[in-house]
C-alpha cells in the first residue's frame, strides 16, 4: 500500500505497521519526567515505492489517519497545539502485484 502524508512528503511504501501504541509524543517525552501516553496510533516502517530505503512515520489514528501527535508553534516551550494537522493519504496501488520476477 502507498501512502503520502498530508505535508507532501512521500510517497512511500508501507512494510510494516506497528497497531494500539500508546507511547508518549516525543516533545513530551523530552520535555515531561512522566508524559502522558498519547491516544491510540499506529507506527509505519515504510520504503519507497521502489522498495528502496526505510522511512518511518508515525503517531496517526488507524481509523481516521488523523495525526495524533502534538507539536509546539516555537513561540513558547509551553505553547502546545492539540495535534498536528498531518494527515496520512493513502494512495490506489501504482501497480499490480508481481508475481514473477520477469
Ligand atoms: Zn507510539
Amino acid at each position: 500500500m502507498l501512502v503520502k502524508t498530508g505535508y507532501g512528503t512521500g510517497p512511500y511504501r508501507i512494510k510494516h505497521i506497528v497497531r494500539g501504541c500508546t507511547c508518549p509524543c516525543s516533545l513530551d517525552k523530552f520535555n515531561m519526567q512522566t508524559p502522558p501516553p498519547s491516544p491510540p496510533h499506529v507506527h509505519m516502517i515504510l520504503s519507497d515505492p521502489d522498495g528502496r530505503g526505510e522511512f518511518y512515520l508515525g503517531w496517526y489514528d488507524e481509523d481516521t489517519l488523523q495525526s495524533v501527535a502534538r507539536s509546539y508553534d516555537g513561540s513558547d516551550e509551553d505553547c502546545a497545539i492539540p495535534a498536528s494537522k498531518d494527515v496520512l493519504i493513502i494512495l490506489p496501488d501504482d501497480r499490480p502485484v508481481q508475481t514473477t520476477l520477469f
